[in-house]
């Protein structure tokens, strides 16, 4: 059975060796080992589909994390570090205390890094996981969802 950093399975979480599965820490997909109990349970919900004979791929998790850093609100989600070489906005306003980094490519969010104010992480979320079009919202969407949403529709 192929290992690397984990049990290697494919979109359906099945090893090489038929009836065998992995999911969790020890499961490697696409290159990924997940350190966090979210993406297990995505797996398991498409593992369980396939069991029960479902058509339902998993392509893969959208980590994010949310922390208090020294009493600092921080949240990061998706390809932050901009390692599929999206473009970076940012914005900082370092007497406030609030810094924003957001990824967009191929004109949809990717990732973001939120300090400070955490307010529409969530939101930032759900737009990389839904891998919606962000051109409508280009000009606003650093400014939050209360002002950037009401031109989403
Ligand atoms: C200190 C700490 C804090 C964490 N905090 C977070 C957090 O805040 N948020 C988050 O999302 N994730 C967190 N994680 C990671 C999270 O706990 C793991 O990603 C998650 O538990 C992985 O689930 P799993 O079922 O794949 O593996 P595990 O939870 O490790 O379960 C594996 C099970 O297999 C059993 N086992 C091992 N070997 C054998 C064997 N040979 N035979 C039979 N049974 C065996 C083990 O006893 C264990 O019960 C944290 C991890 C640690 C260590």
């Amino acid at each position: 059975m192929p290992v690397n950093r984990g049990i290697v399975v494919d979109d359906r979480l099945r090893s090489d060796i038929q009836n065998v599965y992995a999911l969790g820490e020890c499961a490697e997909h696409r290159g990924t080992c997940y350190g966090l109990v979210e993406p297990a349970y995505e797996q398991a919900k498409v593992l369980a589909a396939h069991l029960a004979d479902g058509m339902v791929d998993y392509s893969g998790s959208v980590v994010a994390t949310n922390l208090k850093v020294s009493g600092v609100s921080v949240f990061s989600a998706g390809d932050f570090l901009a390692a599929d070489n999206g473009e970076i906005l940012v914005f900082n306003d370092e007497r406030r205390g609030t810094y924003k980094k957001l990824v967009v490519a191929d004109g949809r969010l990717s990732g973001v890094v939120l300090v400070g104010d955490t307010q529409d992480a969530l939101w930032y979320l759900d737009l990389i996981r839904t891998t919606a079009s962000i051109e409508a919202i280009r000009g606003d969407i650093m400014f939050g969802r209360a002002i950037a949403q009401p031109k989403a529709a």
